[in-house]
Protein backbone atom coordinates (compact mmCIF):
# COMPACT_ATOMS: atom_id res chain seq x y z
CA UNK A 1 0.00 0.00 0.00
CA UNK A 2 1.24 3.50 -1.21
CA UNK A 3 0.25 6.21 1.40
CA UNK A 4 0.71 9.85 1.16
CA UNK A 5 -0.16 12.08 4.40
CA UNK A 6 -1.50 15.66 3.58
CA UNK A 7 -1.80 18.94 5.49
CA UNK A 8 -0.17 21.88 6.88
CA UNK A 9 3.09 22.12 9.06
CA UNK A 10 2.82 21.01 12.38
CA UNK A 11 -0.49 18.63 11.74
CA UNK A 12 1.51 15.58 13.28
CA UNK A 13 1.35 13.83 10.22
CA UNK A 14 5.29 13.12 10.94
CA UNK A 15 4.41 11.60 14.19
CA UNK A 16 1.93 9.71 12.92
CA UNK A 17 3.73 8.53 10.17
CA UNK A 18 6.62 7.67 12.54
CA UNK A 19 4.22 5.18 14.71
CA UNK A 20 2.34 3.44 11.42
CA UNK A 21 5.67 2.51 10.33
CA UNK A 22 7.21 1.05 13.47
CA UNK A 23 3.66 -1.09 13.65
CA UNK A 24 3.20 -2.46 10.37
CA UNK A 25 6.59 -2.56 9.50
CA UNK A 26 6.54 -0.35 6.34
CA UNK A 27 9.04 2.59 5.05
CA UNK A 28 8.47 6.00 5.89
CA UNK A 29 9.85 8.59 3.47
CA UNK A 30 10.06 12.21 5.21
CA UNK A 31 11.30 14.78 3.02
CA UNK A 32 12.01 17.20 5.33
CA UNK A 33 13.35 14.74 7.51
CA UNK A 34 15.85 13.69 4.55
CA UNK A 35 16.70 17.50 3.50
CA UNK A 36 17.41 17.89 7.78
CA UNK A 37 19.43 15.40 7.40
CA UNK A 38 21.35 16.79 4.31
CA UNK A 39 22.24 20.15 5.58
CA UNK A 40 23.15 18.63 8.76
CA UNK A 41 25.87 16.86 6.96
CA UNK A 42 26.58 19.95 4.86
CA UNK A 43 26.30 17.46 1.73
CA UNK A 44 26.17 18.73 -1.61
CA UNK A 45 22.07 18.56 -1.31
CA UNK A 46 22.53 19.99 1.88
CA UNK A 47 23.79 23.04 0.32
CA UNK A 48 21.13 23.56 -2.38
CA UNK A 49 18.43 23.10 0.13
CA UNK A 50 19.62 25.44 3.11
CA UNK A 51 16.54 28.02 2.65
CA UNK A 52 14.29 25.09 3.84
CA UNK A 53 15.21 26.64 7.27
CA UNK A 54 14.13 29.99 6.81
CA UNK A 55 10.75 28.21 5.48
CA UNK A 56 11.29 28.66 1.71
CA UNK A 57 9.81 25.69 -0.65
CA UNK A 58 11.82 23.07 -2.17
CA UNK A 59 12.26 23.39 -6.03
CA UNK A 60 10.44 20.66 -7.71
CA UNK A 61 13.28 19.31 -9.64
CA UNK A 62 15.37 18.75 -6.43
CA UNK A 63 12.55 17.23 -4.74
CA UNK A 64 11.77 14.95 -7.71
CA UNK A 65 15.61 13.48 -7.99
CA UNK A 66 15.34 13.29 -4.11
CA UNK A 67 12.33 10.84 -4.20
CA UNK A 68 13.50 8.92 -7.46
CA UNK A 69 16.57 8.06 -6.10
CA UNK A 70 15.17 7.20 -2.51
CA UNK A 71 12.32 5.31 -4.12
CA UNK A 72 14.22 3.06 -6.33
CA UNK A 73 15.39 1.59 -3.32
CA UNK A 74 12.37 0.94 -1.88
CA UNK A 75 10.59 -2.73 -2.04
CA UNK A 76 7.06 -1.56 -2.95
CA UNK A 77 5.18 -3.98 -2.23
CA UNK A 78 6.04 -3.78 1.46
CA UNK A 79 3.90 -0.74 1.99
CA UNK A 80 5.22 2.90 1.91
CA UNK A 81 4.21 6.21 3.80
CA UNK A 82 5.04 9.69 1.59
CA UNK A 83 5.32 12.38 4.12
CA UNK A 84 5.63 16.38 2.75
CA UNK A 85 5.76 15.11 -0.57
CA UNK A 86 4.16 15.77 -3.14
CA UNK A 87 3.39 19.64 -2.05
CA UNK A 88 2.56 20.76 -5.68
CA UNK A 89 0.69 19.87 -8.58
CA UNK A 90 3.89 19.18 -10.75
CA UNK A 91 4.95 16.70 -7.82
CA UNK A 92 1.86 15.47 -7.94
CA UNK A 93 2.56 14.65 -12.03
CA UNK A 94 6.03 13.61 -10.95
CA UNK A 95 5.18 10.98 -8.59
CA UNK A 96 2.86 9.63 -10.91
CA UNK A 97 5.31 8.99 -13.28
CA UNK A 98 7.59 7.33 -10.97
CA UNK A 99 5.38 4.86 -9.31
CA UNK A 100 4.16 4.21 -13.46
CA UNK A 101 7.62 3.13 -13.91
CA UNK A 102 7.28 0.57 -11.19
CA UNK A 103 3.72 -0.31 -12.01
CA UNK A 104 2.37 0.66 -9.10
CA UNK A 105 -0.54 3.21 -7.84
CA UNK A 106 -0.77 5.80 -5.18
CA UNK A 107 -4.01 3.82 -2.88
CA UNK A 108 -4.82 6.24 -0.08
CA UNK A 109 -4.13 10.07 0.44
CA UNK A 110 -4.49 11.25 4.44
CA UNK A 111 -5.24 14.49 4.86
CA UNK A 112 -4.49 15.90 8.53
CA UNK A 113 -7.33 18.80 9.06
CA UNK A 114 -6.08 21.19 11.66
CA UNK A 115 -7.21 24.94 12.10
CA UNK A 116 -4.49 27.35 11.32
CA UNK A 117 -4.68 29.28 15.33
CA UNK A 118 -4.42 25.63 16.96
CA UNK A 119 -1.34 25.01 14.49
CA UNK A 120 0.75 27.90 15.30
CA UNK A 121 0.08 27.15 19.46
CA UNK A 122 1.07 23.63 18.28
CA UNK A 123 4.26 24.41 16.58
CA UNK A 124 5.78 27.08 19.45
CA UNK A 125 5.47 24.47 21.59
CA UNK A 126 7.57 22.00 20.01
CA UNK A 127 11.05 21.68 20.14
CA UNK A 128 13.55 18.34 18.84
CA UNK A 129 16.31 16.78 20.54
CA UNK A 130 19.50 17.64 18.74
CA UNK A 131 21.29 14.17 19.83
CA UNK A 132 18.76 11.81 18.87
CA UNK A 133 16.30 13.55 16.99
CA UNK A 134 13.06 12.79 19.49
CA UNK A 135 10.35 15.07 18.78
CA UNK A 136 8.44 16.64 22.19
CA UNK A 137 5.05 18.65 21.16
CA UNK A 138 4.51 19.62 24.94
CA UNK A 139 8.17 20.91 25.41
CA UNK A 140 7.62 23.12 27.84
CA UNK A 141 7.22 20.47 30.41
CA UNK A 142 10.81 18.92 30.03
CA UNK A 143 14.17 19.97 30.76
CA UNK A 144 15.82 17.07 29.06
CA UNK A 145 14.91 14.55 26.79
CA UNK A 146 12.80 11.61 27.77
CA UNK A 147 14.44 9.11 25.13
CA UNK A 148 18.03 9.71 25.75
CA UNK A 149 17.61 12.07 29.17
CA UNK A 150 19.91 14.71 27.35
CA UNK A 151 19.50 18.45 27.76
CA UNK A 152 19.82 18.76 24.18
CA UNK A 153 16.47 20.09 23.34
CA UNK A 154 15.97 22.55 20.98
CA UNK A 155 13.62 24.27 19.30
CA UNK A 156 13.56 24.06 15.16
CA UNK A 157 14.71 26.93 13.60
CA UNK A 158 11.75 26.69 11.37
CA UNK A 159 9.10 26.83 14.46
CA UNK A 160 9.38 30.64 14.84
CA UNK A 161 6.40 32.60 14.08
CA UNK A 162 7.28 34.46 10.80
CA UNK A 163 8.35 31.48 9.19
CA UNK A 164 5.47 29.29 10.55
CA UNK A 165 3.07 31.93 8.59
CA UNK A 166 5.47 32.33 5.72
CA UNK A 167 5.47 28.08 5.40
CA UNK A 168 1.31 28.74 5.71
CA UNK A 169 1.18 30.72 2.66
CA UNK A 170 3.48 28.67 0.87
CA UNK A 171 1.01 25.47 1.86
CA UNK A 172 -2.08 27.41 1.28
CA UNK A 173 -0.52 28.39 -2.26
CA UNK A 174 0.65 25.43 -3.42
CA UNK A 175 -0.95 22.14 -1.47
CA UNK A 176 -4.08 23.01 -0.42
CA UNK A 177 -4.64 22.90 -4.09
CA UNK A 178 -3.90 19.37 -4.39
CA UNK A 179 -6.30 18.36 -1.47
CA UNK A 180 -9.14 19.35 -4.04
CA UNK A 181 -7.39 17.17 -6.89
CA UNK A 182 -6.96 14.10 -5.17
CA UNK A 183 -10.74 14.52 -3.68
CA UNK A 184 -11.94 14.03 -7.30
CA UNK A 185 -9.76 11.07 -7.39
CA UNK A 186 -12.47 9.62 -4.64
CA UNK A 187 -9.25 8.97 -2.97
CA UNK A 188 -8.73 11.48 -0.05
CA UNK A 189 -10.00 10.47 3.48
CA UNK A 190 -10.07 13.16 5.94
CA UNK A 191 -9.23 12.99 9.50
CA UNK A 192 -9.44 15.48 12.82
CA UNK A 193 -5.53 16.36 13.55
CA UNK A 194 -6.77 18.10 16.86
CA UNK A 195 -7.63 15.15 18.45
CA UNK A 196 -4.89 13.50 20.60
CA UNK A 197 -2.54 11.65 18.99
CA UNK A 198 -3.68 8.23 20.14
CA UNK A 199 -6.59 8.66 18.53
CA UNK A 200 -5.20 10.27 15.36
CA UNK A 201 -3.36 6.79 15.92
CA UNK A 202 -6.68 5.07 16.05
CA UNK A 203 -8.80 6.83 13.48
CA UNK A 204 -5.71 6.44 10.44
CA UNK A 205 -6.03 2.65 10.94
CA UNK A 206 -9.69 3.15 10.65
CA UNK A 207 -9.56 5.13 7.34
CA UNK A 208 -6.54 2.97 5.48
CA UNK A 209 -8.88 0.00 6.59
CA UNK A 210 -6.14 -1.62 9.12
CA UNK A 211 -8.62 -2.30 11.96
ZN1 LIG B 1 17.33 12.74 22.86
Amino acid sequence: MIVVFLGPPGSGKGTQAKILASDMNWVHLSTGDLFRLAIQSNSELGQKVKGIEQGALISDHLVLELITHQIENIDLEKGLILDGFPRTQAQVQGLEEILNHRNQILDHIVYFEISEAHLITRLLKRKVCSQCGFVLSQAELHQECPCCHQQALLQRKDDQLKIIQDRFLLYYRYTQPLVDYYQRQGKLSKIDAEADPSEVSLALKKVLGLI
